[in-house]
C-alpha cells in the first residue's frame, strides 16, 4: 500500500483511541498527515542564559544549576510549590501552583539539572512557572520544535512533546518510503536538499541552517505544484482551446477610436488594449486579468475590447456584480455607443418580463451586439447568437463555478476579459490567476489631484458640517457613507436612519436636498436616488455600502466614510475612489470612534499616508491573510501548510519560474525524469481538472 494513505492509527505509540482524537481534533487521517504536521515554531535548546543576565523581557530562558531548597507555601487552599535555584550568578525561584504534590517527589536537590521556562519578574523577584526541569546529560543539542495542539489531545498526552514523540516514530517506520516527486538531479540543480531530508530536518533540526534549508524545500514544493497547474492551464488554453480569432480591426473600433472617443486613452490603457489585441487575433482563447487601480480607467479598455469582437462579428458581454454597478455601466457605455451605431442592452434581475423577451430576441438573432448585466446573463434562457467576448467586472465577487457558466454559453470559449475592483498583490495574482495573463494599468487619468484625505473623530462633527456646507456651496456634492456588515444589519440599518435624520436636521430643507440609498430599497426607489444624485438634484447622498463598486459621479468632491474602523482596508480605498474624477480638489474623511483597535489604526493610517492601491493591497493582505482577502470562494488554492503568500513571495516567484522552464522543455511530462513530477500533481489535482480552466 502506497505510504500516504497508511491510516494514522498504525503510527506507533497512537492506537485507536488517539488516533480517533486526531482525526476529530486536526483533521489527521494517514499518517502523511501527521508528518505534515509541521511545527509552528522552535525553541532554541543550545543557548543557555545565566541569571545575572536575565531582564522583564528574556522571554522563555534555559539555564544550568541546582535546587537549593524546596518548600510548600501559601494556605491550604492556594498551595504552591516553590523550589529555589541558583547558577552561582543569582537566584530565582521555580514555582509550581498544580500537582506540587507529584513534583516535589520527582525534584532532587544540589544535583545539576536544567530548566527552562517563561521567565515572569514580579516586584523585582524573579520566577519561572510552572517550568520544565531535565537532565543535563539528555540535554538536546537542538532547536526543539512546538507543534500546535489542542486540549483534548493533551489530555492524551499529545501535547506538543507527546506529538514530537509520535511524528518521530511515523517518520522513522514510513520516511523510506516517502516518494520525492523530484529526482536527485532536479534537486541539485535547483539547490534544494531531498524531501526526506527535508521532513527529517523540518522536525528536527540541529541549527538554523538545517531549518532554512527544510523549510526552503517545503515551500517550494507547495507553490510548485500549484503554479503547475496554473501555468499548465494557461498553457493549455493558449494551445488547445480553440478560440475565435479576431483576425481584423475593422470600422467599428476604428470609427470609435478617431470620432468617438471621448478622451485621450493613457499610455497604461493603450498598452493594454495592444496587449488584449495580440491575444484576441491569434485564435487561441484569450483569459486576460487586468489589474487597475480604482479610477484608472478600466472600463474603456473594456469597451475597445469589445468593439474588436463586434469587427469580427461577434458579440460581447460584460457582467457586473450588482445591478447599481450594471446600470451604471450601461448609462456610460449607451452615451459612447448610441452614436457610433452599436446596439446595447441592460439585463438585471428587475429586468421586465416583455423587455427580456426582446433582448433574449435580439440575442439570439445577432442584433444585439453588446449584453451588460449581472448574475441575470447567466441564466439558461439567455442565449447568444455568438459571444466572442465576455468581460467580467469586479471579478472577485464572482465564483469559478459562475464563470465558467458564462465561459460554457458557446460551442467554443469566448475570450474572457476579467478586471479587478481594486489591485490585489502580485503573490495572489500569481497564485489566484495564475492560469490569466496579466495587464496593469499603472497610470491614471491625467489631471488627477491626489484626494485629500483625513481622520476625524466623531465628536469634531460639527467642524465636519461646517467643511460640507462650504464645499456644497461651491456646487460639489458629498457622499456620507455608512457600514452595512450583514450579521448586524438591523443595527446597522438603524444607525445609517439615525445619521440620516440628523443629516436632515443639520442641513434642512430646502436649501440641501439630501438623497439615501440602501440595500432594503426596492431598485426603483434605489435608481431614482441615484439618478438625483447624478443630475445634481441631491447635494448629498447617504448610503450604505451599495456605492462601493463602481458609482461614478465626477462632481462629487467629499467621501465621507462613518465608522470608518469597520470598514476594510480595500473597501475603503473603493469608497474613496468614489471621489477625485473631475478636476477639483477632493476629500475623504474617515470618522471614527476613540476605541480603536491596532488593525484598525493601521487601516485608517494606511489610508491616510497613501493612495496607491497596490501598496494598499500589501498592507490589507498583511493584516487579513491572503484567504480572508479573496473571500473564501477562492482561498482553497492559497492554503498552503507552510508557505506564506505574505512572507514567501520570493519563493512563489522562484517556483513559478522553475514550472515555466520545465513546461517549456516538456509540455506533457513525459520525460521519464518528470514520472514522479507527474504523478504527485494528478494526485493533487485530479478533483479539480475541468472547471479550473478559466479560473
Ligand atoms: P475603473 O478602472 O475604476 O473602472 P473607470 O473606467 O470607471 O475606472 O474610469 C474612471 C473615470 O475616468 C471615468 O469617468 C472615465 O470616463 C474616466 N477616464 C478613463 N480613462 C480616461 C482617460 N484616458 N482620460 C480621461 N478620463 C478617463
Ligand atoms: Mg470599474
Amino acid at each position: 500500500m502506497s505510504t500516504t494513505h497508511t491510516p494514522i492509527v498504525y503510527t506507533p505509540g497512537v492506537g485507536p483511541e488517539r488516533a480517533a482524537v486526531l482525526t476529530e481534533e486536526l483533521g489527521m487521517r494517514t499518517i502523511v498527515d501527521l508528518i505534515e504536521h509541521y511545527p509552528f515554531r522552535y525553541v532554541d535548546k543550545r543557548a543557555f542564559h545565566t541569571i545575572g543576565q536575565l531582564t522583564p523581557h528574556s522571554g522563555e530562558v534555559q539555564l544550568k544549576g541546582q535546587i537549593t531548597k524546596i518548600e510548600e507555601l501559601g494556605s491550604p487552599r492556594s498551595k504552591r510549590l516553590v523550589a529555589t535555584f541558583t547558577d552561582g550568578t543569582g537566584f530565582l525561584e521555580l514555582v509550581w501552583f498544580k500537582g506540587a504534590k507529584w513534583i516535589r517527589k520527582s525534584l532532587k536537590m544540589n544535583v545539576p539539572v536544567v530548566v527552562y521556562g517563561k521567565l515572569n519578574e514580579f516586584n523585582g523577584k524573579k520566577s519561572l512557572p510552572h517550568p520544565e526541569i531535565s537532565d543535563p546529560e539528555l540535554q538536546s543539542s537542538a532547536l526543539e520544535p512546538v507543534y500546535s495542539t489542542t486540549e483534548k489531545l493533551s489530555r492524551k498526552g499529545l501535547h506538543s512533546k507527546g506529538l514530537a514523540k509520535i511524528i518521530q516514530g511515523a517518520l522513522q517506520k514510513e520516511l523510506g518510503n516517502i516518494i520525492d516527486p523530484f529526482t536527485p538531479a532536479f534537486c541539485a540543480q535547483n539547490k534544494l536538499i531531498s524531501k526526506a531530508q527535508a521532513l527529517r530536518w523540518i522536525h528536527a533540526p540541529a541549527n538554523a541552517q538545517q531549518l532554512e534549508a527544510a523549510k526552503q524545500r517545503i515551500k517550494f514544493e507547495e507553490f510548485f505544484f500549484l503554479q503547475l497547474t496554473q501555468v499548465r492551464n494557461k498553457i493549455k488554453n493558449k494551445t488547445a482551446l480553440q478560440g475565435y480569432a479576431f483576425a481584423e480591426v475593422g470600422q467599428t473600433f476604428l470609427n470609435f477610436y478617431n470620432h468617438h472617443l471621448p478622451f485621450e486613452l493613457t499610455g497604461a490603457q493603450k498598452r493594454v488594449v495592444k496587449e488584449i489585441r495580440a491575444d484576441v487575433r491569434t485564435g487561441a482563447q484569450m483569459n486576460r486579468l487586468v489589474q487597475g487601480d480604482v479610477g484608472s480607467g478600466k472600463t474603456i479598455v473594456a469597451l475597445l475590447a469589445m468593439l474588436l469582437a463586434i469587427d469580427n462579428g461577434f458579440q460581447a458581454a460584460l457582467m457586473a456584480p450588482t445591478e447599481i454597478l450594471a446600470t451604471q455601466h450601461y448609462n456610460g457605455l449607451k452615451e459612447l455607443c448610441d452614436p457610433a451605431g452599436i446596439t446595447i442592452s441592460l439585463l438585471t434581475g428587475s429586468t421586465p418580463k416583455a423587455d427580456r423577451a426582446a433582448i433574449h430576441q435580439s440575442l439570439q438573432d445577432g442584433s444585439l451586439q453588446i449584453l451588460i448585466g449581472t448574475h441575470a446573463l447567466l441564466e439558461p434562457t439567455v442565449k447568444f447568437a455568438n459571444l466572442g467576448l465576455a468581460v467580467i467586472d469586479e471579478q472577485h465577487r464572482f465564483g469559478v463555478a459562475q464563470r465558467a457558466k458564462l465561459w460554457k454559453k458557446n460551442e467554443h470559449p469566448p475570450h474572457v476579459l476579467v478586471m479587478t475592483a481594486t489591485p490585489i498583490p502580485r503573490t495572489l495574482a500569481m497564485s489566484v490567476y495564475g492560469d490569466l495573463d496579466v495587464s496593469v494599468i499603472d497610470e491614471l487619468p491625467p489631471g488627477r489631484k491626489p484626494i485629500k484625505t483625513m481622520h476625524l473623530f466623531d465628536k469634531n462633527r460639527l467642524k465636519l458640517n461646517g467643511f460640507m456646507k462650504q464645499e456644497i456651496a461651491k456646487g460639489r456634492q458629498v457622499y456620507v457613507v455608512f457600514p452595512l456588515i450583514e450579521e448586524s444589519e438591523t443595527l446597522d440599518l438603524k444607525n445609517l436612519q439615525v445619521g440620516y435624520e440628523q443629516l436632515l436636521a443639520d442641513f434642512p430643507r430646502p436649501q440641501y436636498q439630501i438623497a439615501v440609498v440602501h440595500g432594503r430599497m426596492k431598485p426603483e426607489e434605489k435608481d431614482g436616488e441615484m439618478r438625483r444624485f447624478e443630475e445634481g438634484k441631491a447635494h448629498i447622498m447617504v448610503a450604505t455600502t451599495v456605492i462601493e463598486v463602481g458609482v461614478n459621479v465626477p462632481n462629487a468632491s467629499v467621501m465621507i466614510i462613518e465608522n470608518a474602523e469597520r470598514f476594510g482596508l480595500s473597501q475603503l480605498h473603493q469608497l474613496r475612489g468614489r471621489v477625485g474624477r473631475g478636476s477639483d480638489e477632493s476629500y475623504c474623511v474617515l470618522v471614527s470612534s476613540y476605541k480603536l483597535s491596532n488593525d484598525a489604526k493601521t487601516r485608517l493610517e494606511t489610508m491616510v499616508r497613501t493612495q496607491d492601491g497596490f501598496e494598499i493591497a500589501e498592507v490589507d493582505m498583511n493584516l487579513r491573510g491572503p484567504g480572508d482577502m479573496m473571500g473564501t470562494r477562492q482561498s482553497g488554492q492559497i492554503q498552503f501548510k507552510m508557505a506564506s503568500l505574505v512572507a514567501d513571495g520570493q519563493i512563489l516567484a522562484w517556483a513559478r519560474h522553475v514550472v515555466e522552464q520545465l513546461l517549456q522543455q516538456d509540455s506533457q511530462l513525459a520525460d521519464p525524469n518528470h514520472a514522479g513530477i507527474k504523478e504527485r500533481w494528478i494526485a493533487l489535482y485530479k478533483h479539480q481538472w475541468g472547471w479550473n480552466r478559466i479560473s
